[in-house]
């Protein structure tokens, strides 16, 4: 199948109607665009596993905090197009704003317990606008796989909860982060970093790498471990760091003794680019 464009929810309906007629299962890839390696690594694993791959690529309004990050977030989709071509998409959903928000929107998804904390905390609606869009996606699509990077682990871990708490039928799929080979996760927003930002930037990976290496020694209180890890960020002046927290893999909540696996995961500015990545850590491994 080549690469076919479609706007409308109508348009999407009728392609994977079509796809399913035909005997293929369907993967979707939920994507704001600017395409880098991490979304290709989810394209490719749904290649593998789905007869009619689907990307997706909308710039979601609601779930932006800061007008500023919003109207900035880059947007490439001659580029894009291509990319999805090239890593063997099938269908790509390229809503406008008003196809996918036509009148208000008045219902909303909230998952409780797992956004206050983290990113939401510092991102106050965040949470409620990806699990809102991720729903409508699904329910637009109605794949049997979605998948979602471990890069943004908070996000998972809502949408994982999202589908459970709401009979989503959907499996949700997770792929491994990819990174720079100096270890800085590939986000759309690195682009927008200045070079002496973008040299500065692996220190996020390197301060939580430290953290997975204490953990798997045996380091068991948080704090010593977050002290350290945040020791490594201290010596870097171009980076402010807004969060580090060591959680379980759960609940997403603090943990007293670090006994069993845990995600450490950290936001850290640099100059208004704001950048996420965290670690998975087991103790002893
Ligand atoms: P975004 O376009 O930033 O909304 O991301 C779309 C999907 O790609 C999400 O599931 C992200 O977790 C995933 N993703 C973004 N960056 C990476 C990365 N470096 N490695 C793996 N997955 C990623």
């Amino acid at each position: 199948m080549s690469l076919t464009v479609l706007r409308s929810a109508a348009e999407v309906r009728s392609a994977v109607a079509r796809a399913r007629r035909s005997g293929a299962s369907v993967g979707l890839v939920p994507t704001m665009g600017a395409l880098h390696a991490g979304h290709g690594s989810l394209i490719d694993r749904a290649r593998q596993e789905a007869g009619c791959v689907v990307v997706s690529i909308f710039v979601n309004p609601i779930q932006f905090d800061r007008r500023d990050d919003f109207e900035h977030y880059p947007r490439l989709l001659e580029t894009d197009l291509a990319f999805c071509g090239a890593r063997g998409a099938d269908l790509v959903f390229v809503p406008a704003e008003e196809e996918m928000y036509a009148g208000p929107q008045r219902a909303f998804v909230e998952v409780t317990g797992l956004t206050e904390q983290l990113c939401g905390r510092f991102r106050p609606g965040h949470f409620r606008g990806v699990a809102t869009v991720v729903l409508k996606l699904l329910n637009i699509v109605q794949p049997d796989r979605a998948y979602f990077g471990q890069k943004d682990a908070q996000q998972l871990a809502v949408i994982r909860r999202m589908v459970r708490d709401l009979n989503v039928p959907v499996e949700i799929i997770a792929a491994p982060t990819v990174r720079e080979p100096d270890g800085l996760a590939l986000s759309s927003r690195n682009r927008r970093l200045t070079p002496e930002q973008r040299a500065a930037a692996p220190v996020l990976y390197r301060a939580l790498q430290l953290a997975e290496r204490l953990s798997a020694e045996g380091a068991e209180h948080p704090e010593r471990v977050k002290a350290e890890a945040l020791g490594v960020l201290a010596g870097q002046p171009l980076a402010r760091v807004e969060y580090l927290e060591i959680v379980d893999t759960e609940e997403l909540q603090p943990v007293s003794r670090i006994t069993g696996p845990v995600l450490v995961a950290g936001a850290v500015w640099f100059g208004s680019i704001r950048l996420i990545d965290n670690v998975l850590c087991a103790p002893g491994r």
